[in-house]
């Protein structure tokens, strides 16, 4: 804290600086306890292992999005990710080297998506992005362009360890098609996640049909 008495040529007395120092501590204390909420918040919606942000963050970002296509009338689409035969790739290269792989992967999916989508880690080797604005032209678009990112060259390699090829197979939502709410939405991306996994994976396929409370 820095205090200036441009006014006075003798500076603060020492009455004023002793209720200066008062008021300073109990100040310092409140700015430490802010910034510690905001760490603790930030930890609490950020995934540590890839920095992408979590499930919880996800439900979060997924329930507005949805609460403001409804109330404006607004396109929003979902995208469900996962790698392909994940499985083989830790059972041949180690655990480590699949975290290594999943954190590359974040990375470049992070690179196809624009700063307002919300791009998550759903879980293991599952992630999810949520597309403001976007119908399901623009979700088709992005996850063609994710599919062609992963698979274009193989992960790692760079210094001296095996290079891995990987692919991933994606699930398409648009919301009020497929879905009127977050869960609607989710598992209507997750029906179409399966399909292109069903189809030979490396693909992405878009949910065909609503996925509706009542149909469950
Ligand atoms: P599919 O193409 O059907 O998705 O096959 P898959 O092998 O990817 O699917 P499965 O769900 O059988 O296996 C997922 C694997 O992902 C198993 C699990 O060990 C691995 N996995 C999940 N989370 C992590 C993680 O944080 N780190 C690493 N290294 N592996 C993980
Ligand atoms: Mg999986
Ligand atoms: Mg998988």
């Amino acid at each position: 804290m820095a205090l200036f008495a441009p006014t006075n040529p003798n500076g603060f007395d020492a009455a004023a600086e002793s209720a200066l120092q008062a008021l300073a501590g109990p100040a310092a204390i409140a700015v430490e306890n802010v910034l510690l909420h905001a760490e603790a918040t930030r930890a609490s919606t950020i995934d540590q292992m890839t920095g992408l942000w979590n499930y919880r963050y996800l439900l979060t970002s997924l329930n507005r999005e949805v609460e403001r296509a409804h109330r404006f009338d607004r396109s929003l689409s979902v995208l469900m990710l996962d790698l392909d035969h994940f499985k083989g790739v830790n059972d041949a290269h180690g655990h480590p080297r699949g975290d290594a792989v999943l954190r590359e992967f974040a990375a470049r999916v992070q690179a196809e998506v624009r700063e307002v989508d919300t791009l998550a880690r759903y879980g293991g080797e599952e992630f999810a992005v949520v597309l403001p604005e976007t119908t399901a032209a623009g979700a088709e678009n992005l996850a063609g362009r994710i599919c062609t990112a992963i698979r274009a060259r193989p992960f790692g390699g760079d210094e001296g360890d095996v290079p891995i090829a990987v692919t991933v197979s994606i699930g398409g939502a648009v919301y009020p098609e497929h879905g009127g709410t977050s869960r609607e939405l989710i598992q209507a991306a997750d029906r179409a996640l399966y399909a292109a996994k069903a189809g030979g994976r490396d693909r992405w396929s878009m949910a065909v049909g609503a996925e509706r409370a009542a149909d469950r």
